[in-house]
């Protein structure tokens, strides 16, 4: 019966999109930014897929971590400057009442600026906050994370919000820190998807290896 074929072709896409989802995902986190910036310009079908795929597997959380920020900033005065690095549909920017200036490899909303999040078009000491929302995605993280500390103002936040179980050494991940010119204010560990972390530039991120940096990929597995 054609329902029946209809019900079996609609699971054999959702099979396909899922490992599609995964193989790009895998590329996003073993890659530098560059080579992800080189994918979805060569393929914007691509970008598409991986977001379907994305929200798909966020559904499956008890919280999206993109609330929690959008909370913290709530408390906050809605005068600060904010710079969202890899902001995808643009949430964040649509739930504050702050500036936020969106960064995406491609744009899912009209507020996007393309661009890759190791170097962004904004004047050194430009924004009041720097998030970065399960987006610490490639392999130059520490490049990534030294030109979010060149846009904040000093005595600026940065929010990292990023799947628990990427983390292999969290101690070590904040200190590393440190070296890059972030001291932690706050951390919460509690839920066991996702950490909030939240630090205050202190200076200039310094030059030299951060071997603490290191996060794992985030593979998703097979359901
Ligand atoms: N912050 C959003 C989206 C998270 S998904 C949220 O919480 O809902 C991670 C996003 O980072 C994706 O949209 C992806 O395209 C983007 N991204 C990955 N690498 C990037 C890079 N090098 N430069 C800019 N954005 C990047």
């Amino acid at each position: 019966r054609s329902g029946r074929a209809a019900a079996l072709r609609a699971r054999m896409e959702e099979r396909l999109l899922g490992a599609r989802f995964r193989y790009l995902n895998q590329q996003l986190y073993t890659g530098s930014s560059r080579d992800a910036a080189r994918l979805f310009r060569d393929d914007p079908a691509a970008f598409h897929l991986y977001h379907r795929g994305f929200e798909r597997q966020v559904q499956r959380w008890p919280e999206r971590p993109v609330q929690r920020i959008v909370r913290y900033l709530r408390r906050r005065p809605a005068s600060l400057v904010v710079a969202d690095f890899g902001c995808g549909d643009c949430t964040l920017a649509a739930s504050v009442k702050n500036q936020v200036h969106c960064f995406d490899l491609v744009p899912l909303s009209p507020r996007v600026t393309v661009c890759d999040m190791a170097k962004v078009p904004l004047a050194a000491e430009a924004v009041d906050v720097a998030v970065f929302c399960l987006a610490l995605m490639g392999t130059n993280l520490q490049e990534i994370l030294a030109e979010a500390n060149r846009v904040l103002k000093l005595g600026g936040t940065l929010l990292v919000a990023e799947v628990a179980s990427r983390f292999e050494d969290t101690r070590a991940f904040l200190r590393a820190m440190t070296q890059l010119g972030f001291k932690t204010v706050s951390k919460d560990l509690s839920s066991s998807y996702f950490y909030v972390l939240e630090f205050t530039k202190t200076g200039p991120a310094r030059p030299g290896p951060a071997p603490g940096l290191r996060l794992r990929p985030c593979l998703y597995k097979r359901r």
